[in-house]
């Protein structure tokens, strides 16, 4: 099977599983919704979810978040993690909305990657979840799962985006990103386990990959302990004293 006829088996397979998978951060509008991802790196989805109705009541646009002092800021979203960092970057970012953007979140890719706290993964959220943009962010997950797969060689997260968007046509790009997320929750455990029972590493992992993890999964052979060693040596030892005895 070729990567590419994988990768459709793949997308058909996801599409089955989750036809219509939701964005999982609440958002009303590409400015709560850039906020949110923003807050989502190294938090968890739900945290985020948990925190975000505080802070959108008193900062809703870019020109009230943009008023607030970076300590109201902190205090809101203090459950999350770097928090203190992640205040002075929503702080400049919605400062700088307000004055370069008119007030509006930039759809160009280049504008959104300019904003302070905003990488190329956090970029492509907003562009493909708030503008329908086709493009496709690797977190961690999707760049774990897409080497499982045999889909990219796992090198780096650029090699990964690179090879996905190759492999499916554009316009299944944002669906998947958020598919591949909720397999790998649902799914895939960080180490090593039985591929066989999984819906798709049973079929299509690497050869490389099934041999790893049956290696992982391996009962570890028991050490020789120091004890049993000089229990050997002795018997040993006695066995040549008897042969020689004998001849
Ligand atoms: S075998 Fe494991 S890692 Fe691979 S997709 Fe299935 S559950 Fe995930």
């Amino acid at each position: 099977m070729t990567r590419a006829e994988k990768a459709a088996r793949i997308a058909e397979q996801l599409a089955e599983l989750y036809p219509e998978p939701p964005i999982p951060l609440d958002h009303t509008d590409p400015f709560t919704l850039l906020v949110a991802v923003m807050l989502s790196a190294q938090t968890t989805d739900k945290k985020v979810n948990e925190v975000t109705p505080a802070l959108f009541a008193v900062a809703p646009t870019p020109e009230k978040m943009a008023a607030l002092e970076v300590e109201e800021i902190r205090e809101l979203i203090r459950q999350i993690g770097l928090a203190p960092t992640k205040a002075k970057n929503l702080k400049k970012m919605a400062t700088i909305l307000v004055e370069e953007h008119g007030g509006e979140v930039p759809r160009d890719h280049a504008d959104l990657v300019a904003l302070p706290g905003v990488g190329n993964k956090t970029a492509q959220v907003v562009e493909a979840q708030a503008f329908g943009v086709p493009a496709f962010p690797v977190d961690t997950h999707i760049h774990r799962l897409a080497a499982r797969w045999g889909l990219s060689s796992g090198k780096n997260v650029a090699t990964t985006e690179r090879d996905l968007k190759s492999l499916f046509p554009e316009e299944l790009w944002n669906d998947l990103h958020l598919q591949i997320i909720y397999f790998g929750r649902e799914h895939c455990p960080a180490r090593g386990h039985d591929l066989s029972t999984c819906p798709i590493c049973g079929w299509a992992a690497s050869k490389k990959r099934i041999a790893e993890e049956a290696k992982k999964n391996a009962p570890k052979k028991r050490k020789k302990t120091a004890a049993k060693k000089t229990a050997a040596k002795k018997t040993a030892a006695k066995k040549t004293t008897e042969k020689a005895a004998r001849s």
